[in-house]
Order: C-alpha cells, then structure tokens, then sequence
C-alpha cells in the first residue's frame, strides 16, 4: 500500500472516479446473470430501456467508451481458463447472455452494450484458441462483444469500477490430466509506474521490496519442498494489472496464490506488525481503507460493491483460503521474531481486495510488514530480516500443502 498524495499514485489501475446508478445497475445485472439465470438465452434485441435508469434521459450525460479488451492468461497451450476484460472510460450499460451453439456458430457469451461508443484501435476479432476461448470479436450492428467458446468451456462474468471494466473468467472444459506437481503463484504486489507504498528516508519501494520476498520465498519454497512448482507474476519492475496476476493463476491452474505487499500508513503509527488477508466483505474502517489503496479506488467503491463481488467467491475455497492465510502469519510471524522479537500480530483479516477477486484456487494477500513503522523500515533494508520473511512465507504455504 502506499501513502497517499499527489506525487505518487497507487495501484495500476486507476480512472476517474464517477460512481452512478448505471454502474451499480451494472453490477446488478451481472450478479443476476452469473447466479442466476442458467438456462441459455437466444439472441434478441436489446430490451427496453429500463425505468429505473434517470441518467439514461438526462441530456449532456457522456457515452460510456470501450477503450480496450485484454485477454489474460491463455499464453500457454494448455491453459486451464482465459480471462477477458472490457476496459471503459464511463459507465456502461449492459446485459449479459449465455448463447448455446448453434449450426456453426459456437457457445457464446455475449455482452449487450448500450449507448457505448468504441475506439478504432479496439479489435473487431481476436483470434484466441486456448483456455476455453475460440476468439473475441465486436459485433454489430446492436454493440456487443461477444466471445466464442470452446466445447465445453463456460464463463462468469463480474463488473468493477474506477476505472469501469466487465471481467469475464472463462474455464475450460475440465481434462482428467495426470496428477502433477503442486504449483504456488507468487504475486510480488505493484511495479513499473506503480510503486506502491514508500519509506524514502530508509530507501524503501514496497514494489522493490516485495519483488525481492517474492523471489526468497520462491526460492526457500523450491528448497525445502522440491516437488513443488513455483511461479512469479513479475520478475521485473513491470506494469501488471490487479486482473492479470490472477488470470495467469487460474489459467496455471495453480494450488495456492499469495499477493506479496508490504503495509504503510498515514499517521504515526505505534505498532507495525504482519496481517495476512482473505478475501470477504467487512465493515472495519482500516481494513477498508486499505483494501481501497491496494485496490487503487476509492473507499466508498469498495464498500459499494463488496456485497455484489463476494457472492462471485466460492465459498468452498474460502475455506481453504482462511487455513492457508493462518498458516502464512503463523510461520511469518514466527521467523520474522527471530529478528524482530517485537513483531505485532495483527491477525488474519478479511477485505476485498481486486487481486483476489475471481481466483479459482485459496488465495491470501500478506502485508508482511510496515514499511512507515520505523523498527521494521529499518530491519527491511537488511537482508537477514527479509530473509527471515521470506522463510516464514515459505514455511506457511509448505505447511499448508503438506496438510491437504
Ligand atoms: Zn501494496
């Protein structure tokens, strides 16, 4: 996380900020469409305008803008899912439709959009092949987007907002492969021009900083448990969207995903210590305004759709998620003390965190330490306190594969 301020942004993603009713009708309507509905719709205009919707008749309103669709995670042949985000400058009105195959036309979803505009740089088609996902195209004339799966493969389909994007997870169909060797996806949180939180009297980058944990503990975890696979988001100092990270764990199919950051704050504070998070909704103030600038958004944004995205959560794997993340702080905890006797614990809590959101396997976000609290800014530039880190990190994720 990171201090505020005019000099330096936050989080990878950001947008200006315009919370409306179209936004949260949007979010509506794509908790409805995932949960709800599953009997395939056929294609038909779009509906009516809706009633409720003022904004739709309040003249000087801007057209929401498709700016780009990114495709994440069906780099590698046989990637477990792809993820499509639809990135847009304003709201957008939409609808969603699960579409059966027909004659030649494969199983689609399609993404109705209404009153949207889109650049000339946004592809007509791409072609993708891989991870459940045949190719996404534009369609016209009614403005959709509409993507073409695989046999097999299914979607569902979220709405985030600041800046506004429709994510749709597509999993594809489910192979009975050969049981192979665990994989854990570490996330080293920030990079390239998001820097993340700063200490600049210590010389302290938390996207430095956690790029270096990320790659101890890779390399503790390989050491003590050689069977397991591990893999880095970034092992580099590169731009890499909140929607990203995860993708690449989900089409991986990986056993265990850990967002690696490192804890600021504005005011003085008394105690730092270590917090590993899950994510869920919550109501305590600093774990809303934290998850707000790890999530590069406001606070009334996070507590505006928490409710609607946790029900995007499988509850089987939050489960899961809460023994990884106790088994995280205690070992984290534990060796961080050998250097540190005074380490607080700040227990295990539950925020929402974007990263988080839509990952398929348990997933934890640790706060390893307060690069503001001076005892431990001052310990993170030494190596042996990193290290110590690190080792714990390890040490709790080999601890909860182990126990599977
Ligand atoms: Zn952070």
């Amino acid at each position: 996380m990171t201090v505020e301020g005019p000099s330096r942004k936050h989080a990878c993603i950001r947008g200006r900020t315009n919370t409306s009713k179209l936004c949260l009708l949007g979010l509506l309507l794509a908790a409805a469409g995932c949960e709800g509905d599953s009997s395939p719709k056929h294609d038909r205009a779009l509906p009516e305008p809706l009633p409720e919707l003022p904004e739709r008749a309040t003249p000087g309103r801007d057209r929401a803008r498709l700016v780009r669709i990114d495709v994440y995670g069906a780099s590698a042949e046989d990637a477990a899912g792809a993820r499509v985000v639809l990135l847009f400058e304003g709201a957008p009105l939409f609808q969603q439709k699960q579409l059966p195959a027909e004659g030649i036309l494969p199983a689609r979803i399609a993404i109705e959009l209404e009153d949207v505009e889109w650049g000339d740089t946004v592809p007509v088609s791409q072609s993708v092949e891989r991870g459940g996902l045949q190719r996404v195209r534009l369609a016209t004339p009614n403005p959709r987007v509409v993507l073409d799966l695989q046999p097999g493969a299914t979607g569902r389909l979220f709405y985030l907002t600041d800046p506004y994007r429709i994510v749709v997870d597509v999993s594809a169909v489910s192979h009975s492969r050969p049981k192979r060797r665990p994989l854990v996806v570490l996330d080293p949180g920030h990079g390239g021009r998001e820097p993340g939180a700063a200490n600049d009297q210590y010389g302290l980058v938390e996207s430095q900083v956690a790029l270096d944990l990320a790659e101890l503990t890779a390399s503790r975890l390989s050491a003590i448990m050689p069977r397991v696979r591990v893999m880095l988001t970034r092992s580099t100092d590169v731009d890499l969207s909140l929607e990203e990270r995860c993708a690449l764990a989900n089409a991986m199919e990986a056993d265990a995903f850990v967002s690696i950051h490192l804890n600021a704050s504005h005011e003085p504070v008394r105690k730092g210590g270590v917090t590993t998070f899950v994510l869920d909704t919550t109501n305590n103030r600093q774990a809303l305004r934290l998850a707000a600038r790890e999530n590069g958004t406001r606070v009334a944004e996070v507590t505006g759709i928490q409710g609607l995205l946790a029900k995007h959560h499988r509850r089987a794997q939050a489960e899961g998620s809460r023994t990884l993340a106790g088994k995280i702080q205690r070992h984290t905890l534990k060796r961080g003390r050998s250097v540190l006797p005074k380490l607080a614990d700040r227990g295990v809590r539950q925020a929402m965190f974007y990263v988080l959101v839509g990952a398929r396997m348990p997933s934890v976000l640790i706060e390893a330490s307060f690069v503001t609290y001076e005892p431990e800014a001052h310990a993170l530039t030494r190596h042996n306190y990193r290290r110590a880190l690190a080792d714990g990190i390890a040490s709790g994720i080999a601890s909860y594969l182990l126990a599977r």
